[in-house]
């Protein structure tokens, strides 16, 4: 192709997940050639690693199993080399010498910084070096370039070794030549790497974590790009995580500052430092999803009208705050100055900042800080020296984002109102009038952003009949382009209503709905081993499937190991785990004497009972959520838990393993069930190997189970990829342990279904109700945890669901309704087979007698 003079560039940046498929390398061929045709462009591709290799290079920096690793990686390309019919020889053969070589470098011995950027480096140049390759095998003229020959490191004032060189700012301005010599590159297509820049010394630096947005954002701003184009997997910025309000809305105009706003306070499509060099040099961003092209994403330019109102409203959890009392503080020069001064030593960057006379109060965001229990301990030790201090741990920051936010104030009182009812710890304005942050206790925050969203719109202050700026609702781009899966029990209606015949109310089991649930997690590599909690269901087929699978069981007590024995009487205790509480001595004993592996959670057991633990090896419960101790000064929302050893008596309990002879070897929390988010399990990780690094003898960390499955029709589906993503990368940074999980819900909720039949059906006072013969003796979810669980009549499953019932059960309790308002067909008669989906967890193994009504039978299905 021939080049012509002047063409403007746009730049097209590529992440992990786009890069790893054919078919996707498809896409970017096609949009490339695309740009050029329509915007009269040249094309520079800015790519990522293959999803997963940052991960793994990280893992090589930590000096852990380098050969191994380096070979995985080499194996890992040469498979999609075969993928996309490449010889890998030919085409990446000189990377994997160059990658070998690394390994076996002597700087690795020290864990070098330059060592490691140039280890960091490979993903991109592997990755780019292959797409170049593929897309000339597809007929596209495309030339390659090396992205250090262009983007230059800087150094900044105060910036540590590390930073300048793993997480590297560069040149925004460069000399009038620069773009002649880059536009003197042969091919009107050009493909580089994320991520990667040189240091001032001529050798490797990286851009940090989200490098590949900023690279492609300064290719933008020193090309003076037509446009910089982010290709990502998802639509675009939204008013708010459409994860937990499907009702969000795509924002698909902004102005930078709100974008760096959205960016930093909640959104992840986005890298924060990208916005910046398409700022300075006023180059349009837009945000586009590859998989779905023709959605119209988020642009973002200095154009953008400023409309003024809220454009998103976020939440951040993990928010740490850390409060100082000092007596007449003002009056002494320089306080706060030394109060950041010991901040800074603790490489602790602050973000919010609220002050009274005698108080400040900071936050601590975790994802500019690793902020773990040794640092805060440290931290709080130093501010003691100058003032009283208090550490707030577990707070999430919720952030309304939006232009002209002082003019706002009188459209937000129903979110004031909100926030009234629960304790606020802080409220900060930000001075550019873009932002108001409320911080609460994480346990205050749940559930609370689709309401206050809802609210933002009601009051217009989200003004979302711009149709300019605010595009269609997650929830309408998902429904069209992701229909929720037809539940299992649709295509076994027939069976169902059969087994119905017999006497109900009988739970049914579909084992493959149990079995896709354990590959989805098997799937997950972070994962060394997976237990599954059997007190979520313990029916002998569903355990004999999943251990089938290669799960092994977790036991709550000695009844249930009883259980796991009976059931598999080949199944090697190794493979079992006993996580009591409160549990008899004897229990205990009788755990030990079958050699499965045993968790503690206190150290008066070792003191009570030293001979039944003399010379174990056992696993240690923590209660992260930390109380007294040397903690004293960590405080969490309040939650009192009978689980877990105090993490402040960790100490303790370490020294009186020792004196028995007691080997800890792994050390466990689980934080009960609940939408988790990614910091949590993060933050999580974080904590429990800094508890095992200390403790030295542990080889597993278990994060429990907990894991959600969607309960109500409008409940997100529980994100594995993205929580996969997240614990690949805290296991790139504790490499040195086995990641262990003990999921029960989400294994066999779905797979379960509770089969009744309607018994009367009476109106009273308007009310209409459709009584069972299954009560909350059957099912007590809904009556114990007000759970919400669909109910259709599938005798009637085709009918209209025209009417409106209560849907109760036979028990003497006013507690024992199934669902209230639930549509069903309005002729449903007694007699009817009716359906409560998703009870194949905590329900026939919380069932009971009582009223002395008889148990329900059960069924599986294959
Ligand atoms: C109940 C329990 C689990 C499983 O919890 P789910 O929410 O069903 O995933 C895991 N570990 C322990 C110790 C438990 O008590």
């Amino acid at each position: 192709m021939v080049v012509a003079q002047g063409q403007r560039w746009v730049v097209l940046k590529f992440g992990g997940t786009s890069v790893s498929r054919r078919n996707r390398w498809d896409t970017i061929g096609r949009l490339a050639a695309k740009r050029m045709a329509d915007d009269d462009a040249r094309v520079l591709v800015v790519v990522s690693a293959l999803s997963g290799v940052t991960n793994a290079l990280t893992a090589i920096c930590a000096g852990d199993g380098i050969p191994a690793r380096v070979e995985a990686l080499v194996e890992r390309h040469r498979a999609f080399c075969a993928d996309l019919g490449l010889d890998a020889d030919r085409v990446l053969g000189e990377r994997f010498g160059v990658l070998r070589a690394l390994g076996a470098d002597p700087r690795a011995g020290a864990l070098a910084l330059d060592w490691q950027a140039e280890v960091l480096a490979q993903g991109e140049l592997m990755s780019s070096t292959l797409g170049a390759a593929y897309l000339r095998a597809q007929g596209h003229d495309v030339g390659w370039c090396d992205a250090r020959d262009w983007l230059d490191a800087v150094s900044l004032p105060n910036a540590s070794e590390w930073s300048q060189r793993l997480s590297v700012n560069c040149q925004r301005d460069v000399d009038a030549g620069f773009g002649e010599r880059f536009a003197a590159q042969p091919t009107a297509m050009l493909i580089t790497q994320g991520f990667i820049a040189r240091h001032r010394d001529g050798s490797t630096a990286v851009l940090g974590r989200g490098g590949s947005d900023t690279s492609a954002a300064y290719f933008g701003c020193l090309l003076k790009a037509q446009r910089v184009e982010i290709w990502t997997d998802v639509p675009g910025m939204f008013s708010a995580n459409p994860r937990e309000v499907p009702d969000a809305r795509l924002l698909t105009r902004l102005d930078y500052a709100e974008a760096q706003e959205i960016a930093t306070t909640g959104a992840k499509v986005l890298h924060p430092r990208s916005l910046g060099p398409c700022r300075h040099a006023g180059v349009p961003m837009a945000i586009l999803d590859t998989e779905r092209p023709e959605l119209p994403g988020t642009r973002i330019d200095s154009a953008a009208a400023t409309l003024p109102g809220v454009k998103a409203i976020s939440r951040r959890n993990g928010i740490v705050l850390v409060s100082m009392e000092s007596v007449g503080m003002w009056q002494s020069v320089g306080f706060l100055a030394d109060v950041f001064e010991r901040f800074r030593r603790h490489g602790l960057s602050v973000d919010l900042i609220g002050s009274a006379e005698t108080n400040v109060t900071v936050s601590l965001d975790p994802s500019e800080n690793l902020v773990s229990t040794n640092v805060l301990e440290a931290l709080s030790a130093d501010l003691e020296e100058i003032c009283r201090v208090r550490v707030i741990v577990s707070c999430a920051a919720i952030t309304l984002v939006g232009r002209g936010m002082r003019s706002m104030l009188h459209k937000l009182s129903g979110v004031w109102a909100a926030f009234g009812k629960e304790r606020v710890h802080l409220i900060s304005q930000s001075s550019n009038d873009l932002n108001l942050t409320f911080v609460i206790d994480e346990a205050d925050a749940d559930g609370m952003l689709p309401f206050l969203h809802a609210e933002l719109i009601d009051s217009g202050a989200m003004p979302v009949h711009e149709t300019g700026v605010f595009g269609p609702r997650w929830r309408e781009i998902e429904g069209q382009l992701r229909p929720k899966p037809t539940p299992w029990w649709i295509g076994e209606r027939s069976r169902l209503l059969a087994l119905a015949d017999g006497p109900t109310p009988r739970y049914a089991y579909h084992l493959p709905t149990v079995r896709e649930r354990a590959r989805q997690l098997a799937a997950i590599e972070a994962i060394d081993r997976r237990y599954y909690a059997i007190k979520a269901n313990s029916h002998p087929e569903i355990l004999k499937a999943l251990v089938a699978e290669g799960f092994g069981l977790e036991c709550v007590s000695l009844g249930e190991l009883r259980h796991v024995f009976a059931v598999l009487p080949a199944m090697d205790p190794a493979r079992v785990l006993f996580t009591p509480s409160f549990a008899p001595r004897e229990e205990y004993e009788a755990a030990l004497g079958m050699g499965v592996t045993v968790t503690l959670d206190n150290v008066e057991a070792l003191h009570n009972w030293p001979d039944v633990f003399r010379g174990r090896r056992l696993w240690l419960r923590i209660d992260l959520g930390f109380g007294d101790g040397h903690h004293e000064k960590v405080t969490t929302g309040g939650k009192t838990s009978k689980f877990g050893l105090a993490a402040g008596r960790v100490d303790e309990f370490v020294e009186a393993a020792r004196a028995l002879g007691i080997g800890i070897v792994g050390v466990h929390a689980h934080l009960g069930s609940g939408v988790e988010t990614r910091a949590h399990w993060r933050q999580m990780y974080d904590d429990l190997a800094g508890f095992a690094r200390r403790i030295g003898t542990v080889e597993v960390l278990d994060i429990g189970g907990g894991l959600p499955i969607p309960y109500g029709a409008d409940d997100e589906p529980f994100d594995l990829r993205d929580w996969a993503e997240g614990l690949a990368e805290v296991k790139a940074i504790h490499p040195a342990f086995q990641l262990t999980i003990e999921p029960g819900r989400f294994l066999v909720a779905e797979a379960g279904v509770l089969l009744s039949r309607a018994t009367q059906v009476v109106e009273k006072d308007g009310i209409r109700r459709v009584g069972l013969d299954a009560g909350m003796n059957a099912l007590v979810r809904p009556a114990l945890y007000d759970a919400w669980h669909e109910i259709v009549n599938l005798q009637r499953l085709d009918a209209a669901k025209d009417g409106v019932f209560d849907v109760v059960g036979p028990i003497c309790e006013s507690s024992d309704v199934f669902g209230h308002r639930v549509q069903l067909p309005a002729g449903t008669a007694p007699g009817d087979v009716m359906l409560v989906a998703d009870a194949g967890a905590y329900g026939m193994s919380m069932a009971s007698t009582y009223n002395l009504r008889a148990l329900p039978a059960e069924d599986v299905i294959e």
